[in-house]
C-alpha cells in the first residue's frame, strides 16, 4: 500500500514548536545528519526536522498534528540499529526520545522499575546498582529502553534472562491519532484481553511511540564466572553449545566466535584467545560450591568434544574485560578493515539446528571463496555472519550469500532476524518467513496507523 505524505513546511515547524517548545525542534544540517544515520550500511534517512518532546502528552500532540497533516514520524532512540530501523525513509520528523530519560519509580520490592523511553540501559543499570538489581537484556551499545523494546533487542544474557519482550510488564504508548494508552499491567501474571503489550514490542516504531515502560529486574548475581574454551573445529564448538544447553547448567552467556575473529581479538584487543573456534561462557550462582560444580561439568563437556584449551576465571576484572572486548568486537573488525563496509546477518534457529546452520554457512562461504567472520549468541541459536565488501559487485555477491543463509535458517525452523529487527534491510524476507500472517500484520498496521505516518517503509517490503 502506498500512502501520500506532505513535505514538512515552515508552517509545520511553527505548529510543532508550539507543542514542544522553540528549543526542541531543529532543522539544522548537523542535527539532521546525526538523525539520518544509524550504525548500519544502509543509505541515510531523509528527516526534515528533529523534535525532542519532553512529555507523553507532547508526543501524543505531535502525532495528532502529523497524522492530520500526513507528515511521517520516525521515533529515534540513540540510533544504534543495524537495519536502518530509525531512519526517516520518507522524510518528515525524526522524533527523538532523548529528553525523556528519567527513572520514574523504582519498585524495589517488586523487582520492577518504571522509566521513560530515552534512558540508556547501561545508565539505568548504573543507577539500579544501589538496589542490587539490574535489567538484564544487554545489546552491547548503550541503547535506549525505547529502542530496545521497539526492536525487541536481546544480547549476550538472553540465553538465561530472555529478550526485551520477556522483561517488560507494562507500557504507555502514544498512537498515531494522538491517543495515549496503557498496555499490560505490573502483575507478573497477565491474562486479560489481547496482548497489546507484546504486539507493540518489536514493532519498530510502526504502531506507536513508547512513552513509558515498567520493566522486570533481577537481583545482581552474587557469584559469576567466565569460561573460554577453544575447539579444533567449528562443528565441535557448536556441538558443545548444544551439549551445554542440554546439560541444564543454565549459562548466563554462551557466545561463539570463529577462529579468525578470535585471533583478531587476541592480537588487537588483548584478550587471551587462541586462533580457534571459541566459546565464551558465563555462569551465575549463589553458592561457591554450585559455581565450582557447574564449571567442572562444563569442563567435562568441552573436553569430551575435544576442546584444546579451557580457561575458567572468577576474577571480576578479567570477566568484565572479556565481555567488553566481545561487545566491541564489531568495532574492532571495522577498524581493521579500512575502506570496507560490512553486511551483518542475524539469523536464528532452534538450538538443535544450530550445528546444521553453521555447517551450511561454512560450506556456502567456502564455495564462493569470500571473506566472512562469524560470531553469535550461540546459546540462543543466533549467529551474526559479517561480510566485508568494498564495491557494488562485492555487495551483490554477499547479498546473494546472505539471502541463501536466511532461506536456510527459515527452512530449519528459524527466523531472518533474531534481534536486530527488520528495518529496511530484512523486509524482503518477510513474505517468505510469514506467508499469510504478513497480511494480518498489514491489517493491524492499517487499523492502528491508517495514514501510515509511523516509521513508513519499515518491516513491509512495499509500503510507503
Ligand atoms: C556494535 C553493535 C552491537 C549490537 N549488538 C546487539 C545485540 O547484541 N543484540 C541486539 O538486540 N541488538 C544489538 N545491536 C543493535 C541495537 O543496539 C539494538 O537494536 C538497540 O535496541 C537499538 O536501540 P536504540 O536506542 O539505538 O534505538 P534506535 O536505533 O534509535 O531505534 C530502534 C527502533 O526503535 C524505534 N524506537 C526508538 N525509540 C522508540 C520509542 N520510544 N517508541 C517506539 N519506537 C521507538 C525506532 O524508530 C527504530 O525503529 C547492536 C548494535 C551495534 C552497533
Amino acid at each position: 500500500m502506498t500512502h501520500h505524505f506532505n513535505p514538512f513546511t515552515d508552517a509545520d515547524g511553527d505548529a510543532l514548536r508550539a507543542i514542544v517548545g522553540a528549543d526542541n525542534l531543529s532543522t539544522r544540517g548537523a542535527d539532521l545528519d546525526l538523525h539520518n544515520r544509524d550504525q548500519s550500511r544502509h543509505p541515510m534517512g531523509n528527516a526534515q526536522a528533529v523534535l525532542w518532546p519532553q512529555t507523553a502528552e507532547q508526543v501524543a500532540a505531535v502525532l495528532r498534528y502529523c497524522n492530520d497533516h500526513r507528515i511521517p514520524v520516525t521515533p529515534w532512540g540513540v540510533g544504534t540499529s543495524l537495519e536502518a530501523n530509525p531512519l526517516a525513509r520518507y522524510g518528515g520528523v525524526s522524533l527523538s526520545l532523548e529528553k525523556m530519560a528519567r527513572i520514574l519509580e523504582v519498585h524495589a520490592d517488586d523487582f520492577q522499575v518504571t522509566v521513560e523511553p530515552g534512558i540508556g540501559h547501561k545508565d539505568l543499570n548504573a543507577q539500579l546498582a544501589r538496589y542490587g538489581l539490574f535489567f538484564p537484556p544487554d545489546p552491547g551499545a548503550n541503547a535506549t529502553i525505547g529502542g530496545m523494546l521497539a526492536n525487541n533487542a536481546a544480547g549476550i544474557r538472553t540465553v538465561k534472562y530472555g529478550a526485551s519482550k520477556d522483561n517488560v510488564l507494562k507500557m504507555r504508548v502514544a498512537l498515531a491519532d494522538g491517543r495515549l494508552i496503557s498496555v499490560g499491567s505490573r502483575s507478573i501474571k497477565q491474562s486479560s484481553g489481547y496482548d497489546l503489550l507484546h504486539l507493540l514490542v518489536g514493532s519498530e516504531g510502526t504502531l506507536g511511540v513508547i512513552t513509558q515502560a515498567t520493566l522486570k529486574l533481577v537481583p545482581v548475581p552474587s557469584l559469576m564466572s567466565a569460561v573460554i574454551a577453544s575447539f579444533p573445529s567449528v562443528q565441535a564448538a557448536v556441538e558443545a553449545v548444544v551439549a551445554v544447553r542440554g546439560s541444564g547448567l543454565d549459562p548466563a552467556a554462551l557466545e561463539f566466535i570463529d577462529a579468525k575473529q578470535s585471533a583478531l581479538l587476541r592480537d588487537h584487543a588483548g584478550v587471551d584467545l587462541e586462533e580457534k573456534p571459541t566459546l565464551l561462557m558465563e555462569f551465575h550462582a549463589v553458592l561457591p560450591a554450585a559455581l565450582d560444580y557447574g564449571l567442572e561439568q562444563v569442563r567435562q563437556i568441552c573436553e569430551e568434544l575435544g576442546a584444546s584449551r579451557i580457561k575458567t576465571t572468577t576474577d571480576n576484572a578479567e570477566r568484565t574485560k572479556l565481555w567488553a572486548v566481545r561487545h566491541h568486537a564489531y568495532e574492532t573488525l571495522v577498524r581493521l578493515h579500512p575502506g570496507y563496509t560490512f553486511l551483518i546477518d542475524d539469523v536464528a534457529v532452534p538450538i538443535s539446528q544450530y550445528p546444521a546452520l553453521i555447517g551450511y554457512v561454512e560450506e556456502i562461504v567456502a564455495q564462493h571463496g569470500i571473506r566472512a567472520y562469524m560470531k553469535g549468541h550461540a546459546g540462543d541459536g543466533n549467529i551474526h555472519c559479517e561480510f566485508p565488501y568494498k564495491n557494488a559487485e562485492e555487495l551483490a555477491v554477499v547479498e546473494k550469500i546472505n539471502d541463501l543463509i536466511v532461506t536456510k535458517a527459515i527452512e530449519l525452523g528459524g527466523t531472518a532476524t533474531g534481534e536486530h529487527g527488520v528495518g529496511t534491510g530484512k523486509a524482503h524476507h518477510m513474505p517468505h518467513e510469514h506467508g499469510e500472517a504478513l497480511e494480518v500484520m498489514r491489517g493491524i498496521k492499517a487499523t492502528l496507523d491508517p495514514n501510515g505516518i509511523l516509521n513508513p517503509g519499515k518491516i513491509f517490503p512495499d509500503v510507503g
